[in-house]
Formats: C-alpha cells, sequence, structure tokens
C-alpha cells in the first residue's frame, strides 16, 4: 500500500514535539517535506510558504497545517485547490463560518478536510465516555489551568484576535466535554478576563448546560503556576468520574480506571491515514461554536497587563 507523503506547513513547537514524532511512529505516513519561514529539519526538502511547497516541492499528498489559527485558512484553500488532503491544528480556523467554503472545497475535489481535536486521543476519554453512557449524569466541573509562561512562551499569536488567549487550552477541554456527554452542550454565561494590554482573555468562566438542564462550570486560567490542572470532574447517580493530567488519567469513584502514557497524536495521524483512503473530511465545529459562543455572551473585565 502506498504511504501517504505528509507536509508540515508552520514548523513551530507543536510540529517539532509532537508531529514529526507521530509521523515515525505511525505505519502508512511519512514526512516529506517542511513548510516554514524561519525553521526547517535536517534531511528534508525545506519551503518558506505552502504557495513555494505546492509549487516547487516534492510530490506530496497531504499538509498538515501547524500555524496559528489566524493563517491556516489561506494555507488550507491552497492546499485543497492543488488535491491536497489537509489535516488542521486545533483550533480549526480563527472564526466558525471560514470552515463551510474549505469543507465544500473538500467535498468537491474528494479530498480529507481533517479538524483535528488532539484531546480527544487522550487515553482515557473513550472509556470515560464509555463509563458515562451507562449513568444519569448530574453536573460537571472543568478546570483547566495552566501557566501561559510555560506552555506558549513567546508565542505573541495567541494575544491576537483569533488566537484565542485562554481559550487555546480551554477548547481542549471543551473538545472533550463535547465528546462525552450524550447530548449536545450549549453556553449561558460567560466571564473574560482581558489583560488591558492583549487582545485575547488570560482567563475564562464558563456556564453551560444542556437541553435536559445538566449544570456544567468550567474555569480556564492562564496564570497558574505550582501545579497545573487538566480536569474534569462529572457526578453521577452512581458515583464521580474524573478525568486528569488532559485525559489521560481516569477516576471513577477513587479507583484507579486509566493511567496511561500520553499517545494523542499517533491517534490522531492514523485517523488522518484512514480518511485519505476514501477522500472523506472529519469537522466536527462544536469545540469552536462554544468558544465563539463564550465570546458572543462574555462579560468583559480588564485585568493587569501581560507581558510575557
Ligand atoms: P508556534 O510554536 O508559534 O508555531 C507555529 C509556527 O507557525 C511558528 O513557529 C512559525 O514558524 C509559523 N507561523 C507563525 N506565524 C505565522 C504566520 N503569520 N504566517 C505563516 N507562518 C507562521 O505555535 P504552536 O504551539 O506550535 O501552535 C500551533 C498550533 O498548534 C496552534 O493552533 C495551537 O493551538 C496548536 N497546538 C499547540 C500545542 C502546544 O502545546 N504548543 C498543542 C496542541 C496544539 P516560521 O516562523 O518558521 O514560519
Amino acid at each position: 500500500m502506498s504511504e501517504l507523503r505528509v507536509a508540515i506547513v508552520g514548523f513551530g513547537k507543536i510540529a517539532r514535539d509532537q508531529h514529526v514524532p507521530a509521523i515515525a511512529a505511525t505505519e502508512g505516513v511519512t514526512l516529506t517535506a517542511v513548510a516554514s519561514r524561519n525553521a526547517s529539519l535536517p534531511g528534508l526538502p525545506h519551503f518558506g510558504t505552502i504557495e513555494e511547497l505546492l509549487r516547487d516541492g516534492p510530490e506530496i499528498d497531504a499538509v498538515a497545517l501547524c500555524t496559528p489559527p489566524q493563517v491556516r485558512r489561506v494555507q488550507a484553500l491552497a492546499a485543497l485547490e492543488a488535491g491536497k488532503h489537509v489535516m488542521l491544528e486545533k483550533p480549526p480556523g480563527a472564526a466558525v463560518t471560514e470552515l463551510d467554503p474549505l469543507m465544500a472545497l473538500a467535498a468537491a475535489k474528494q479530498r480529507t478536510l481533517f479538524a483535528t481535536w488532539h484531546s480527544r486521543y487522550a487515553p482515557a476519554v473513550e472509556p470515560a465516555r464509555e463509563w458515562l453512557s451507562q449513568r444519569q449524569i448530574r453536573s460537571v466541573r472543568i478546570d483547566w489551568k495552566e501557566d501561559v509562561r510555560v506552555w506558549h512562551p513567546g508565542q505573541g499569536w495567541i494575544w491576537e484576535p483569533g488566537g484565542l488567549g485562554v481559550f487555546d487550552p480551554g477548547i481542549n477541554a471543551l473538545s472533550i466535554l463535547t465528546r462525552i456527554l450524550p447530548e449536545p452542550v450549549f453556553v449561558t454565561e460567560a466571564e473574560l478576563s482581558f489583560p488591558s494590554n492583549r487582545q485575547a482573555p488570560i482567563a475564562a468562566n464558563l456556564s453551560l448546560t444542556t437541553a435536559s438542564d445538566l449544570p456544567i462550570a468550567a474555569e480556564f486560567d492562564f496564570r497558574q503556576t505550582g501545579p497545573q490542572s487538566w480536569d474534569i470532574r462529572i457526578e453521577t447517580d452512581t458515583g464521580q468520574l474524573k478525568l486528569s493530567l488532559g485525559g489521560a488519567r481516569m477516576t471513577a469513584d477513587d479507583q484507579l480506571m486509566v493511567d496511561e502514557k500520553e499517545r494523542e497524536y499517533p491517534g490522531l495521524y492514523r485517523r488522518f491515514v484512514a480518511l485519505t483512503k476514501t477522500g472523506v473530511s472529519d469537522v466536527d465545529l462544536a469545540p469552536l461554536r462554544l468558544v465563539a459562543d463564550a465570546f458572543l455572551l462574555g462579560r468583559r473585565t480588564l485585568v493587569e497587563p501581560f507581558e510575557d
């Protein structure tokens, strides 16, 4: 069977930390080139932009767009027009509505558009979904609090419009939430804290619910020093489920059910390879819509300036 030849576009933190090793570890996919303005990988053809890659580069079947969300739509458009499959890092775009034309183009070209949600591939997410499907859920609480200086050093784009601020990690929690709950979720209230010198929130408190009035509270904070939290606690009629470490660990009634090494990106690439065999797309906008609604409904508070 022929290998899926992939080029990475935007060779920053996530490309180095996750995409390169995941491609190396996944059958059926080969890293063929890199397109990035400033970074390259020794031994691989390098191009400054996706346009140069598509024009002058080696034969490729697909691109993995690891650039910030604000520039990905134009890159995805160029790749799809050139007949390439496209993997989008999360969030799938800087705006919800920009995805519709991309989905239409992918369908017309019979190419895969894969909007990845890496946290959904954390080892405890599917077991949690299964555990919850047997129970009545009473309430959900999310605490997603990390130190932006540790995890996003010098990433100016995250503070620009479309960069999402604290929703950049927070949307990972929402991607898990929308996977494990048995019914759709919507936002009812949001409080957003904006540093006075930035265009994106540094913290957010959300109230969400479902058609059956399930109370869901989420706290996202980029100012967490010391222990970091990526936790979701769910009360049910027969006990509590806790997902921690971003979905790598699951306890149910204090009993450890899952505790595995993180293996999200190989899962993403296996899925991408499978999708490209038939050219179907996988684009679930539910997490991005929740973030957009938090911005629509959010009460804004100005807080102290943020300096990197
Ligand atoms: P990053 O370290 O800033 O890397 C993005 C790269 O894209 C940059 O190194 C830059 O490379 C290129 N780029 C930046 N601005 C550009 C522009 N205006 N035009 C073209 N290229 C540009 O960011 P990252 O952490 O890898 O995040 C990228 C995406 O992955 C984000 O959507 C993020 O949410 C997602 N993600 C990140 C993580 C994480 O832990 N960091 C985890 C999961 C998902 P050149 O300067 O060489 O062009």
